[in-house]
């Protein structure tokens, strides 16, 4: 089938108004968003019900036609786009963007795939209930995609990543069937976890329409600060305190280098360092209660004060309000930007165990230092769940075929470092596209036979997301 006929076959399925085809209106879909992939498509599917969503892939499976889902495209693996051929369809779920059911009693809401996360969390909020995911890009990614790329964040320390947060799923599976496990059940021992298999399969599976998930007490104190710590050993030392002094309310706990300072007070309007002289790392932490209580922050400062006395801190400073909040906050969410408008990045989205990995981050930075003399270090992230963003920008003034150069020699140090830590080359961004290979080098061959063999169990066609996560052949 060429691309004509099968743009007006599927616009006599869908409807036309449910599907674009114009040059113009096909471009934001196909580029990633850290334009790292451009593919084509003949059309963008933009379905208004799960039937629509159960037609087209039902089409698409006969016509062996290959299906992209697309949410909020703020993926870091090209997951969400088409591959050059032009012969992938996008689905965009978008439309599919209804709040079922918010259930405060049942402590559960139940969501269309194509919500943007931060209306999630705005409706939880207004049953007087809290949605814990949260993400620099929660104003535009859907929940779809949270689930389908497994996504953490920056409360994962204490609520766990989005696989902790479903109750069930509704999915189109990709002979058209609905299969839907939509209960809102705490308790459900009955055979094998299927919902499970969805979650971070990122759209290879099937698609997913809606979702049950879990909502918990509203946060109604906090205390948030801002603190120079001499390296990340201190950063780890201080995790492990706050969580002993605090009766483990630490919810968010992020290392922060200098250089995330440099680079955010340089390319982020309004964003300034939150202490009067520099240190060369930081971190900003977070304690939460549901209980309206006065004594977070004083909890807070007497762990700092104490870590202060015995040089496991070097120098602080506590939020006094929520705009003081907002502006650590800001800092620390806005590193991503700031290092894409700052130029060219290699990005390494690592987890190890938390103990070991101040001598992860030492001996990885040791080889950047030796070896990669174009770049520097911006080594980020969620350290109280092992998870670093351990990236290098490209220097200024140096050149950036150089340092792109670097790429595969440094991807290659990075990761069998972390192998050699037991540690993870993807923490929280999935495979996608760009680490396919990455899979197959460092999953076990038994591991890589179960997927390609679940794979094949749920998609014979291979229609769904193809090249993506694996490749369509096992090696
Ligand atoms: C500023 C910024 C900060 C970020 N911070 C974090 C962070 O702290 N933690 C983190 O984990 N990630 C983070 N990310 C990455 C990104 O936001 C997450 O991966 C997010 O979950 C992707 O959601 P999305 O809707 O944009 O998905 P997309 O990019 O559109 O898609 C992601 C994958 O899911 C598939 N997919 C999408 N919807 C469906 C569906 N309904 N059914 C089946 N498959 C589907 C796509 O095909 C693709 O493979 C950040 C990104 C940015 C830009």
């Amino acid at each position: 089938m060429d691309a004509k006929d099968l743009r007006s076959r599927l616009s006599v399925l869908l409807g036309a108004d449910c599907l674009l085809t114009e040059e113009a209106q096909l471009e934001p879909f196909l580029t990633d968003h850290r334009k790292l992939y451009r593919g084509r498509t003949p059309a963008v599917a933009l379905p208004r019900t799960v039937e629509q969503v159960s037609r087209l892939l039902a089409f698409c499976n006969e016509n062996r036609v290959g299906v992209v889902p697309h949410g909020g495209n703020t993926s870091y693996c090209g997951g969400a786009t088409p591959d050059e051929s032009g012969d992938q369809i996008v689905l965009s779920l978008r439309r599919l963007n209804r709040i079922r059911n918010v259930d405060p009693l049942n402590w559960s809401a139940v969501v269309e795939a194509g919500c943007i996360l931060a209306d999630v969390q705005r409706a939880a909020q207004s049953a007087d209930r809290f949605f814990p995911l949260s993400l620099g890009s929660e104003g535009s990614c859907q929940i779809g995609g949270n689930l389908s790329t497994n996504a953490g964040g920056t409360n994962v320390v204490r609520y766990g990543m989005m696989r902790d947060q479903v109750l069930g799923l509704e999915v189109v599976l990709p002979n058209g069937r609905v299969m839907s496990t939509l209960n809102t059940l705490r308790k459900d021992n009955t055979g094998y976890d299927l919902k499970s298999l969805f979650v971070g399969a990122e759209g290879t599976l099937g698609v997913i329409t809606a979702a049950s998930l879990k909502l918990y007490p509203t946060i109604r104190a906090s205390a948030t600060a801002f603190a120079a710590v001499p390296n990340p050993q201190a950063a780890v030392t201080l995790l492990s305190e706050l969580r002993d002094a605090s009766g483990d309310s630490v919810s968010s706990f992020e290392l922060i280098p200098r250089v995330g300072i440099d680079l955010t007070t340089k390319h982020i309007p309004g964003v300034q360092d939150p202490l009067d002289r520099p240190y060369e790392w930081y971190v900003l932490c977070e304690l939460t209660s549901s209980r309206y209580i006065d004594t977070l922050a004083p909890i807070l400062e007497g762990a700092l004060e104490s870590a202060l006395s015995r040089g496991v801190v070097l120098d602080g400073v506590l939020a006094q309000n929520e705009r003081h909040r907002e502006a650590f906050w800001k800092l620390r969410e806005t590193i991503p930007e700031a290092q894409r408008i700052d130029g060219a990045s290699l990005k390494h989205d690592i987890c190890v165990p938390i103990a070991v990995l101040p001598d992860f981050v030492e001996r990885a930075s040791a080889w950047v230092r030796a070896n990669v003399p174009e770049g520097r270090l911006v080594c980020y992230g969620h350290v109280g769940d092992g998870n670093l963003h351990f990236n290098l920008n490209q220097a200024p003034g140096a050149s950036q075929e150089a340092f792109m150069a670097r790429e595969p020699a440094t991807k290659r140090a990075i990761h069998d470092l972390v192998r050699d830590f037991c540690g993870s080359f993807s923490a929280e961004h999935g495979i996608g596209r760009l680490k396919v290979a990455e899979l197959e080098t460092y999953a076990q061959p038994e591991e890589l036979a179960m997927m390609h063999a679940v794979k094949q169990a749920f998609d014979p066609n291979g229609i769904m997301n193809p090249g993506k996560v694996l490749r369509s052949e096992p090696r």
